[in-house]
């Protein structure tokens, strides 16, 4: 009798330990084994060696393209986020790489309607490399759901935001973008790298989820990872915004994706990842390690416990710094009031909280400095999603090359400083907040 109970039994905090794997069928070891191997024997019938590598059959090729510790995280992940499967790549600059080149049709006019508040190498890769290799990025505002149906034509091949950006904290309108991008045919792709088991983008309609791993889920600022997740909410089926979905891709032999999922078992669950994986991740190597997709599976055993420890500190911290005088003003997803109200309230699940992201804003650039200058426990890093509790001044560090005037329209201002609440004990992170406060 089989002791492995299906992922479709689990509750999210049940599969975060338990989804994809039971126990090393010839050692019976419980934890994920690191399967630290390049390739895989190819053994037995070369005719069935030939049907895995023209995907007409599941197997293990080489760890560029699958890994059996990363198809773990994989399949772990897709349950925790109820979708159809997901791929495990080298670094969250890497899933959003991946999830939207994967829609392009390789011809001249695909373009990306964006949300104009983003991470900034989301910007960088969007609005540079993007342009370099054809493809426009075209920048609306999540605040006015219309200017993306505005802004698209017949060559959009998808709309992307994060679910409360990073690091301005805007709430993305999701269901309101998945029933445009329904009703136009193009698909919502959502990062959600700030606010796991927060936001559940594939319940609001969103058709691809991507996350940089390295920040929550690893939760322990040791490993880079990003995960794409196919939601199962989007049929990829206009022939003139995806022509690779629908017609014979050379980029594999002239298979058509939609057609091979049906040979498949373990891949078979989406023709969206068979493709990114078999081609795009396959081209540009961007593999995570076996080590690193080992970590990472660690870090989702507790995922659920250090996101709701990290929503309850930031909510404290978040209450104590809009009462400080010297503070002018505070971001937090949990203080939101007015017309975003109602999308924050859409986007979270309160049981977890608000996420664990804070903005909030001191007079001036000097008084930032003053700020970071003067805190003991905090880390000053350019980083998210650690257990410590992490502080930026993005004047002084990630925006110092960006004009004024643009990291202005994006939020970021001279006295701005970035808090990502740990699960420290919360009194010891506001007296530090406090050291800080106390020295300008
Ligand atoms: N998306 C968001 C919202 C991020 O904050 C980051 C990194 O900070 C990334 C993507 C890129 O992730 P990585 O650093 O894992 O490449």
């Amino acid at each position: 009798m089989s002791r492995y109970l299906p992922s479709s039994q689990m509750s999210t905090e049940t599969a975060l330990l338990h989804a994809g794997y039971r126990h090393d069928p010839v050692t019976k070891a419980v934890a994920v084994p690191i399967y630290q191997s390049t390739a895989y024997e190819l053994d037995g019938d070369l005719a069935r060696i030939a049907d895995i590598y023209n995907v007409k059959e599941d197997g293990f090729t080489y760890t560029r393209i699958i890994n059996p510790t990363t198809r773990i995280l994989e399949q772990r992940y897709a349950a925790v986020d109820g979708a159809a499967d997901a791929l495990a790549v080298a670094s969250g600059q890497a899933a959003t790489f991946l999830a939207l080149v994967n829609l392009c049709s390789g011809r001249p006019g695909d373009n990306v309607v964006v949300s104009k508040f983003l991470y900034g190498n989301s910007w960088n890769l969007l609005f540079n490399t993007f342009k370099r290799l054809g493809i426009e990025a075209r920048s609306a505002d999540p605040r006015e759901p219309s200017s993306f149906e505005q802004l698209a034509d017949n060559r959009t091949i998808a709309f992307f935001g994060e679910a409360f950006s990073n690091p301005c904290l805007i709430p993305l309108p999701i269901a309101a973008l998945a029933e445009i991008g329904k009703r136009l045919g193009i698909a919502l792709v959502v990062d959600n790298t700030t606010t796991p088991l927060v936001c559940r983008p594939a319940s609001l309609g969103a058709a691809i989820t991507t996350y940089s791993a390295t920040k929550y889920i690893c939760g322990h600022g040791t490993t880079l990872g990003g995960l794409v997740v196919d939601n199962k909410n989007f049929d990829f089926d206009d022939p003139v915004r995806y022509p690779l979905f629908n017609e014979p891709d050379e980029a594999h032999g002239g298979i058509l994706w939609r057609d091979a999922v049906h040979k498949l078992g373990d891949l078979g669950a989406s023709a969206y990842l068979l493709k990114t994986r078999m081609t795009w991740l396959r081209d540009t190597g961007a593999a995570i390690s076996p080590f690193a997709s080992f970590q990472l599976i660690q870090g989702l055993e507790t995922l659920h416990l250090r996101m709701q420890r990290q929503c309850e500190n930031a909510a404290v911290v978040a209450s104590f710094l809009q009462q400080h005088p010297k503070v002018r003003s505070v971001s937090y997803p949990g203080l939101t009031t007015g017309r975003d109200r109602e999308i924050v309230d859409e986007l979270v699940d309160a049981r977890v909280g608000h996420g664990a992201m804070i903005m909030f804003e001191l007079d001036d650039e000097a008084a930032g400095r003053t700020f970071i200058q003067n805190i003991r426990l905090m880390y000053h890093v350019s980083n998210v999603g650690d257990a410590r509790t992490l502080v930026t001044h993005p004047v002084s560090t990630t925006h110092t090359t960006v004009p004024k005037a643009q990291r202005e329209a994006a939020g970021i201002f001279d006295g701005s400083i970035r808090l990502c609440v740990g699960i420290e004990t919360v009194n010891d992170v506001i007296d530090d907040i406090k050291r800080g406060l106390d020295a300008i």
